[in-house]
Formats: C-alpha cells, sequence, structure tokens
C-alpha cells in the first residue's frame, strides 16, 4: 500500500509508525499514513523556524504572488483533489468539489495581503513625534484540522498565516489525511521556500508535542469540543495564542408563516448533506406550532425516503457513508438513546445496504419527532444523518430555548416575517445566523465561529480576524529633533497643559 508521508523542510519524510486509511465505501484499507513522534514534531518545528527569518523578510506583494500560483494550481488539481477527498472522507464529488472551492476563496482573500497588512499611521501626535502600528508574524504556527473538511479547513488557516509572513506546520486528521497532504504540495510547487509549509501526521501524541513545542507560537484547532476546550487550556498555559473551534447542535427554527415547501426542500441539504458530518448542519428542527411541526415532517418524509446514498465516489448521489465503522456505531448508539428516551422515529436509516458495498460504513437518513431538550439525541452533537424535531408555541420559546444550549455555531430562522426575523438575528446567542438560508456560512472576507463552547478565544476562523490572530500588534513612537534642538528631561508624564 501506498504510505502518506510527512512533508517536513520540503522532502517527504515517512514514519516511524503507521496507521491505516481506510475507504469508508468498501471498509477496506486503501493506504497507510506515516505518525509522527515528538522526534518528527521537533523535526518539523526546526525545519519552519529556519525558514522563518527570509520568510518574514519576504515583501507581502512577493508572498502574494505565491498565493495567486497556489489558487491556480489548485483549480488545475482539483478534479484530483476531490476524488483524494471523496475516496478517504466519503462525501460526494460534488460536495468534496464545493468544500475545495470554498477553501479556494480563502486563498483569494489571501492574495490581498499587502493590502490587508497595511498599518495604522497617525502624524504629529506629539511635538515632532509620529506614530504608527504594523502588524509583524509570529513566526511558527500550527494548524490542527478535523476530518470532515480535509481540504478547506486546512485552507482556512495556513494560506493567510503564510501570507502574513508567518511559516507553518499542518497536523491534519489521520482519518482522511491524503488530500490535505497533496494540497500542500502545490503551495511548494506554487513558489513557497522549503520549510515555509510543513505537514506531520498522527493523532495525540503529534498535537501534543506541537502545543509542547516552546517555538510554536500560536494553534488553529478545529474538532470536537472536549479536544478544543483542553487544547485552548494546555496551550495558553504554556504562553501560546489559540484558537480552538469546536462542535455544535445547530437549530433551524421553522415559523408558521414560513414557506414549508422552500423550508423542508433546504433543510434536506443542511441536515443530511456529508452524511450531517458538518459542523454547521442542521440538527434540530424547532417547529412553533404542532401545525407547523405536522406540515414540515410530512413534506420531508417523502424526501428522506427518496434519497440516493452510495459511495461518494459515483456520481448522481445525495449522501455518502459516514467516515468510520466506531463513527456510524456512535450515531446508531444515539438512535437507540432516542428511542428508548420515548421519541418518535419517523424516518429509520438503519439496515440501509448498498448493494456492492456492504462492507461500507452507510446509514440512511432518520428523522426524530418528539424530542424533548432533556434527551442526549437533543443535548450532544450526533454528527450523523439525523434531524430532531422539537415543537414550542412561540418565537420567544424558540429563542429561549437555542440560548439555553451549550453550543451556539450557526443557526436559522425560516419565516416571510421581517420584525420576528430581525429579533431572532438580534437576541440569538449563537456566532453565525441565517435567515432562510440554512446553512450561514460566512464568505472567505467575514470571519467563521461560534460563540459559547463552540468556540475558545477571542478570535474567528478565516477572513479578517485571521489577519489579527496570525500577526502581532507593533506600535512605533518616533521623534527625529530638529538641527540644535535640546532634549529636556521629562519626570512626569505629560499632562498637555
Ligand atoms: P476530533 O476532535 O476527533 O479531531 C480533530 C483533530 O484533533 C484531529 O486532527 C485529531 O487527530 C486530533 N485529535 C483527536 N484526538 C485528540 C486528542 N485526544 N488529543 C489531541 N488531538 C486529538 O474531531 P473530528 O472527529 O476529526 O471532527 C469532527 C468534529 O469537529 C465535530 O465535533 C465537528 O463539529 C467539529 N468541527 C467544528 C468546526 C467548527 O468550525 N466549529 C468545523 C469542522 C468540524
Amino acid at each position: 500500500m501506498e504510505q502518506v508521508s510527512h512533508l517536513i523542510g520540503g522532502e517527504r519524510v515517512d514514519g516511524a509508525s503507521t496507521l491505516d486509511i481506510s475507504n469508508p465505501s468498501t471498509g477496506q484499507a486503501i493506504r497507510r499514513l506515516a505518525c509522527a513522534d515528538t522526534a518528527t514534531v521537533a523535526q518539523a518545528v526546526a525545519a519552519a523556524k529556519a525558514a522563518f527569518p527570509a520568510w518574514r523578510d519576504t515583501p507581502p506583494a512577493r508572498r502574494a504572488q505565491v498565493m495567486f500560483r497556489f489558487k491556480q494550481l489548485l483549480e488545475e488539481h482539483a478534479e484530483r483533489l476531490v476524488q483524494l477527498i471523496s475516496e478517504e472522507h466519503g462525501k460526494t464529488l460534488e460536495d468534496a468539489l464545493g468544500e475545495l472551492k470554498r477553501g479556494i476563496e480563502n486563498v483569494e482573500y489571501a492574495c490581498g495581503v499587502p493590502e490587508l497588512l497595511k498599518g495604522e499611521y497617525s502624524h504629529n501626535v506629539g511635538p515632532g513625534i509620529d506614530a504608527w502600528s504594523n502588524f509583524q508574524p509570529l513566526g511558527v504556527v500550527a494548524g490542527i484540522t478535523p476530518f470532515n473538511f480535509p481540504a478547506m479547513v486546512p485552507l482556512w488557516m495556513y494560506p493567510m498565516a503564510i501570507a502574513c509572513g508567518n511559516t507553518f506546520i499542518l497536523k491534519p486528521s489521520e482519518k482522511d489525511p491524503t488530500s490535505s497532504l497533496a494540497i500542500a504540495e502545490l503551495l511548494q510547487e506554487a513558489g513557497a521556500p522549503k520549510g515555509v509549509i510543513n505537514v506531520v501526521h498522527g493523532d495525540r501524541e503529534a498535537v501534543e508535542a506541537l502545543l509542547d513545542a516552546p517555538d510554536v507560537k500560536a494553534i488553529s484547532f478545529v474538532g470536537s469540543t472536549p479536544i478544543a476546550e483542553s487544547l485552548y487550556a494546555r496551550g495558553a498555559a504554556s504562553g501560546k495564542r489559540v484558537q480552538a473551534l469546536g462542535g455544535a447542535k445547530n437549530h433551524a427554527v421553522v415559523l408558521p408563516d414560513a414557506d414549508i415547501d422552500n423550508a423542508a426542500t433546504t433543510l434536506m441539504g443542511a441536515a443530511f448533506g456529508s452524511c450531517g458530518e458538518r459542523c454547521m448542519a442542521i440538527s434540530v428542527a424547532v417547529c412553533v406550532g404542532d401545525d407547523t411541526a405536522d406540515r414540515l415532517i410530512e413534506t420531508l418524509q417523502p424526501k428522506i425516503a427518496e434519497l440516493k446514498v452510495g459511495p461518494g465516489t459515483d456520481k448522481g448521489l445525495d449522501m455518502g457513508p459516514l467516515v468510520t465503522n466506531e463513527h456510524r456505531d456512535k450515531v446508531l448508539g444515539y438512535i437507540e438513546d432516542g428511542l428508548r428516551s420515548g421519541a418518535e422515529l419517523l424516518a429509520d436509516g438503519r439496515g440501509l445496504s448498498v448493494p456492492g458495498h456492504e462492507d461500507g460504513f452507510f446509514l440512511g437518513g432518520c428523522l426524530f419527532d418528539k424530542v424533548t431538550p432533556q434527551m442526549r439525541i437533543y443535548r450532544e452533537e450526533i454528527f450523523g444523518p439525523v434531524l430532531c424535531v422539537v415543537r414550542v408555541d412561540s418565537l420567544d420559546a424558540a429563542i429561549e430555548l437555542i440560548n439555553a444550549h451549550e453550543y451556539g455555531n450557526g443557526t436559522c430562522l425560516f419565516t416571510r416575517d421581517g420584525e420576528a426575523a430581525r429579533r431572532f438575528a438580534d437576541k440569538i446567542e449563537v456566532g453565525m445566523v441565517g435567515i432562510n438560508v440554512p446553512l450561514p456560512v460566512p464568505v472567505a472576507y467575514h470571519s467563521f465561529g461560534g460563540w459559547k463552547r463552540s468556540l475558545f478565544g477571542d478570535l474567528h476562523a478565516y477572513g479578517p480576524d485571521a489577519v489579527r490572530f496570525y500577526t502581532r500588534r507593533k506600535a512605533v513612537s518616533q521623534r527625529w529633533a530638529a538641527p540644535f534642538e535640546k532634549a529636556h528631561a521629562e519626570f512626569n508624564f505629560p499632562s498637555g497643559s
């Protein structure tokens, strides 16, 4: 089997140990992944540190030229990359292409880095004194990414980090790392000097080595909440800048005046696209009034029955498999828990078999009604093709419900009522809000991030926040004395009078 290696200092490096990478549509191991131990991570940190001084001093306009070439190469290699994403993750080819395109938008934004790094200047802040702030790179920074977007989430991070003058170490998910590596290699082909982008693979040991390395100045993490929270605490305790994006439970509120056909159609994609393995997936439909719930369910049920499920690399499908067998077992456990706790399973995707792919990790669409806030299927992130319907009697009750949830990543309201939409957007304690837009993922020039236990840290991912995250501000005050002007000692803070 082909080995997926590390990329360190511009060279492919084998692993001390390996892990199997499986194709979730067949259940078969298809590649072997090199895994990094502490010594391998130290090698990557040393390579990134060595590359930093020259890259820091490369003018931003030249760094931007590398990003322009990178964008072009990503487009030229899109077909191969999309195939790799789909083969290891399981998502459909069309969805993989969508993910890649959203990732490329972040490269496009990074192409504007000379403009984004422009400092702030004030002339004559005191007699003969000018002052300015500029933004300087941090040094070696690292990114740790989840399985569900092996192309897009790394591209949220390193194009901007590197365009700002940092050098980078990526630790992609061990479940589907091949496209992440292939993309990083394209950045090198685009002209990033050796050591500017490095990739180390593995799991906990590699992450902990990055967290403990004094030369790593900042860490961007995207993954589940328990790991985000502990990584944030450990990284901050050792003086690093950390942003750690975590899990989610995204609610869509449906008001009685909503266009139910449109709401149901868009909810299908938002709940079941990518098999529900998206941090912005809608996993709860909050219906205001029993009549709204009944109409929505009646419209959803035949659509769920018609979902086309199969290997992601086949054309024209709605959903592929879940990423691993363990993950499918976890989702099945939630379905059983929901039944035990009294929720009504109106669409049951268990037992779905895809002919010719009996060993694949498939699960059909599931719909629960009469879900209550006490149930585990409501409280916890399932990360599978399971949509829960909760019934409430007013918009205010829906807002109160969502605000009481520990997660606050995304949410959406379906309505034709402008006042209700305005109130919802104002009062809801969630970081990304859609009005008749079920997946309100911000475009690349707005930043992405949730509230509450969906994000640990201050700054959101990509967009303008990324420029601030990957740089530190330096404020310079400068005086040039006029000829023969004598300086005098100032023992007191200037009072201005
Ligand atoms: P995960 O937390 O299991 O893994 C994320 C990364 O952490 C991987 O690189 C993994 O190798 C590493 N890791 C795993 N266990 C670790 C440990 N004990 N110590 C240190 N590192 C460890 O997440 P996942 O299953 O790959 O991804 C799914 C999760 O990511 C979901 O919870 C989803 O909501 C979340 N997610 C969030 C966002 C967001 O923007 N908020 C985006 C995508 C995914």
